[in-house]
C-alpha cells in the first residue's frame, strides 16, 4: 500500500493536504489547557469604587475585617446594666432591691459610672455596658421602688443580652472573598466595619464582530440570498450575561483589508475580541490568517475535535485572547458556552457558574461520532424521577432545536454514544432556566399554537418539541410528555389515531385538517385536477420534482401512499415540517408536495385536498391531573379555540 503512495503525484498531494490540517486538530481539553495555559496567571482588572458604586460588581480582593463588630459589648434590650451575681435569688414573688446608679446609658453615650455590687444602670438597646456590669435585665422584669431603686423581679445568667464585641464580625476575620458578586448583604458587611471603598474586577470590554458578506443587522431589508447576523447579537448578550462588557461592531464583509483594520482597531480598545464566522479553512476566511499578524503567539488552537464547532480557532495576541467562533449560530453557541465562558469568566474574577449546570437523564440512545467530542442540544422536561434532557434537533435546523433548547449536552470523545438512561450534566444557555408547565411532543401544527396561546397568556409556560407523529408517541409511552399530538392513518382498520395507542394513554380529540397536494398557481400541469390525477401528471413528467416528508411524519404515509412506491425526482428531499414544504414549492426548488391547506394558503399556493385527517392528542393518563394538562384541555375546549381553529382553517373535532 505504501508504495502507490509514493509513485502517484496528484493523490499524495491531497493526502499530504489533509494530513497537514488533520495534524493541528486538538482535542477540545488539549485546546482549552493550551489556551488557558496562553493567559493564567495574570493580573485582574480592577477600578476603585465607592460603596454606593460597587452594587453588582465583583470583588477584586479578599476583604479582612478591620475592626470589630460591634466595636464594645452592647445591650441588646432596653432594662438595665446589672451585675448577674446580685441576682441570683431574685424572683416573681422574691424581687432583689438595687440602688440606681446616676446615669443613663443611650446609644452613642459612653458610660461614666462604674456598676458596683448592689447597684443597677438603666441602658438602651444598642448602649454600651458599663464597667462592672455583666448582663442586662429587661425592663418589662423591673418595677422601680422610689426615685433612687429598682426592683428586680429575675435572675440573670451572665452575658445575658449581651452583644459582645466582635461577636458579629471579629476584626482579623476574612469578611469577603475576591470573586464575591457585591450585593446589598455585602455592601452592609463592608458599611458595618466603616469601609467605604473597594476594589473590584473591571469587566473585560469584550469586542465583537461578526465576519461575512451575506449579514444584514437586524431592523434592515433583508437582500436575497442574505441572513440576519444571529451570532453578533447572542455573543454580545452571553458576554454580558458572563462578567464581560460586549463592545459589538457589526458585521464585517470577507475582505482581508477591512477585517484587519477591524480587528486591530478592536484590540486597540478592547481586553478581548470574539469573531465568528470565517474560520473554515476555505479561501474566503481570513481572520485566521489575520490574527498571526496582530501579536505574540499568535494561533493556539485551529481546529478542535468538536461537533458541531470544528473550525473553532483559539488565539492570543500580546496578551489578549482572540477568539474566532465557527459560523453556525448553534456552533457558535455551544463553543463559546463550553469553552469560551470559562475564559471570560476568570478574567473578569468570577467563579465558575455553578447555576448554568443541571443534572439530567437521557431518555434515549444518542449516537456519537468517535474522536471528537459531541454538543447536542437539549430540551429539559420533567420526568417521573427528576429532569430529563429530551435531545432536540439533533442534525436538524438549527434556529428550531435553537428555540426549544435549554442548554446542551457533551459527549466525549471517546464515546461512540450516550446510552439511554445516562445521568448527564446539561450546560443551560440562560441560568435557572424554567421547566415548562406543558410539555407536548410530536406533530406540529399551526393550530396547536392558537390553543396554547391561551395557557402563555395565563402564564403557563408550554414547550411543544417536534418530532413527528411516531416520535411523540414514543416519547408518550416513556412518560416524558403530557401530550402527543398525533395523526397517523391505520390502514387496516382505516381509522385515525386510536389503533395507535396502548395501556396508559387515551385520545382526546383535536381538529380536522385538510391535507392535500400544493403547486406554483398557474402551473398547467396540476390545474384542475384531482390528487390522484395530480400525482400522476407529476409522475408523468420527468422535469417535475416533488418535495417529500420525513420517516415518521403522518403526512409522509399519505405522499407515500398516492406514490404507491415510485420514487420521483426529489422524493429524497425530506424537510421536516409543512411550512418547508410549502416554500421548496412557492421558491421554485419543488414544483408539488403535500401539506395542510393552511399553510398552502398562508404561502400563497394552489390546493389540491386529499383527505382529511384527524389531529388528536395521545393524553399521558398518568399526567392528566396536572394543573397544566387540565388548563390545556379547558382551553382546547373552549369556543375561543374553537373560532380561532376555524378561523386558520381546521375543523375542530
Ligand atoms: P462561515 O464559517 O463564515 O463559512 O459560516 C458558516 C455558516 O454560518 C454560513 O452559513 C454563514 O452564513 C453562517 N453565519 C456566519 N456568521 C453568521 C452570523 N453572524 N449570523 C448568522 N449566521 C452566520
Ligand atoms: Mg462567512
Amino acid at each position: 500500500m505504501g508504495s502507490g503512495m509514493t509513485m502517484i503525484p496528484k493523490p499524495l498531494d491531497r493526502r499530504a493536504l489533509e494530513q497537514e490540517q488533520f495534524l493541528k486538530i486538538l482535542s477540545r481539553e488539549e485546546a482549552l489547557a493550551r489556551f488557558e495555559a496562553a493567559l493564567f496567571p495574570r493580573a485582574i482588572l480592577s477600578d476603585r469604587r465607592r460603596l454606593t458604586d460597587a452594587l453588582g460588581a465583583a470583588l477584586a480582593e479578599d476583604i479582612t475585617a478591620p475592626i470589630d463588630v460591634p466595636p464594645f459589648d452592647r445591650s441588646n434590650v432596653d432594662g438595665f446594666a446589672v451585675r448577674s451575681a446580685d441576682l441570683s435569688t431574685a424572683g416573681e414573688g422574691a424581687p432583689v432591691r438595687l440602688a440606681l446608679n446616676g446615669e443613663t446609658i443611650h446609644c452613642g453615650t459612653a458610660p461614666t459610672l462604674q456598676v458596683a455590687a448592689g447597684t443597677i444602670t438603666p441602658i438602651a438597646t444598642g448602649g454600651p455596658l458599663p464597667r462592672g456590669a455583666d448582663a442586662v435585665v429587661m425592663v418589662e422584669h423591673t418595677q422601680p421602688a422610689g426615685s433612687q431603686a429598682i426592683d428586680v423581679r429575675r435572675a440573670v445568667l451572665p452575658g445575658q443580652f449581651v452583644s459582645y464585641a466582635g461577636s458579629d464580625i471579629a476584626r482579623g476575620e476574612a469578611l469577603l472573598r475576591a470573586g464575591t458578586i457585591i450585593g446589598s448583604r455585602e455592601i452592609g458587611m463592608l458599611a458595618a466595619c466603616g469601609i467605604a471603598e473597594v476594589n473590584v474586577v473591571r469587566k473585560p470590554r469584550v469586542a465583537v464582530i461578526s465576519t461575512g458578506d451575506e449579514l444584514v443587522q437586524p431592523g434592515e431589508a433583508l437582500a436575497p440570498a442574505a441572513i440576519y447576523d444571529t451570532n453578533g447579537a447572542i455573543v454580545a448578550a452571553a458576554i454580558d450575561e458572563n462578567g464581560g462588557e460586549a463592545i459589538f461592531l457589526g458585521a464585517i464583509p470577507d475582505e482581508e483589508a477591512k477585517l484587519e483594520a477591524a480587528m486591530r482597531g478592536a484590540l486597540a480598545d478592547a481586553d478581548m475580541l470574539v469573531l465568528s464566522g470565517g474560520t473554515s479553512k476555505g479561501a474566503g476566511d481570513v481572520s485566521h490568517r489575520i490574527i498571526g499578524r496582530l501579536g505574540q503567539p499568535g494561533v493556539i488552537a485551529h481546529g478542535v475535535a468538536l461537533k458541531p464547532g470544528k473550525p473553532l480557532c483559539l488565539a492570543v495576541c500580546d496578551g489578549k485572547p482572540v477568539v474566532i467562533l465557527p459560523g453556525f449560530p448553534t456552533s457558535a453557541m455551544f463553543t463559546f458556552h463550553d469553552m469560551i465562558v470559562p475564559v471570560l469568566r476568570r478574567l473578569a474574577g468570577l467563579p465558575p457558574r455553578s447555576d448554568a449546570k443541571v443534572s439530567a437523564t437521557v431518555p434515549v440512545r444518542i449516537s456519537s461520532e468517535l474522536g471528537r467530542t459531541e454538543f447536542v442540544m437539549v430540551s429539559l422536561v420533567e420526568g417521573r424521577n427528576g429532569l430529563i434532557a429530551y435531545p432536540s434537533g439533533k442534525g436538524s435546523g438549527a434556529i428550531t432545536s435553537f428555540a426549544q433548547a435549554d442548554g446542551f449536552l457533551r459527549i466525549d470523545a471517546l464515546a461512540d454514544q450516550m446510552p439511554a438512561g445516562t445521568e448527564a450534566e446539561v450546560t443551560l444557555f440562560t441560568p435557572h432556566a424554567r421547566v415548562p408547565d406543558l410539555i407536548i411532543v410530536g406533530s406540529h401544527c399551526t393550530g396547536l399554537d392558537l390553543v396554547t396561546a391561551q395557557l402563555s397568556h395565563g402564564g403557563l409556560t408550554v414547550r411543544s418539541i417536534a418530532v413527528g407523529s411516531l416520535g411523540g408517541l414514543a416519547a408518550a409511552k416513556r412518560g416524558e410528555c403530557d401530550f402527543a399530538p398525533i395523526h397517523l392513518f391505520d390502514d387496516k382498520t382505516e381509522i385515525y389515531n386510536t389503533p395507535y395507542l396502548v395501556e396508559g394513554l387515551e385520545l382526546v380529540s383535536g381538529w380536522r385538517r385538510m391535507q392535500g397536494i400544493v403547486f406554483r398557481k398557474g402551473d398547467k400541469r396540476f390545474e384542475a385536477l384531482g390528487a390522484k390525477e395530480a400525482v400522476a401528471a407529476a409522475l408523468a413528467d420527468p422535469a417535475c420534482i416533488m418535495v417529500n416528508r420525513n420517516q415518521g411524519a403522518g403526512t409522509r404515509i399519505l405522499i407515500d401512499r398516492l406514490l404507491g412506491g415510485a420514487r420521483p425526482e426529489g422524493y429524497w428531499n425530506q424537510p421536516r415540517s409543512h411550512n418547508a414544504v410549502a416554500a421548496a414549492v412557492a421558491q421554485n426548488r419543488a414544483d408539488w408536495g403535500m401539506t395542510i391547506a393552511p399553510v398552502a394558503d398562508a404561502a400563497g399556493l394552489a390546493f389540491i385536498p386529499f383527505a382529511e385527517e384527524h389531529y388528536d392528542f395521545a393524553l399521558v393518563t398518568a399526567r392528566k391531573q396536572r394543573p397544566a394538562v387540565q388548563a390545556f384541555l379547558e382551553a382546547l375546549g373552549s369556543d375561543e379555540a374553537r373560532v380561532a381553529l376555524t378561523r386558520a382553517g381546521f375543523r375542530p373535532a
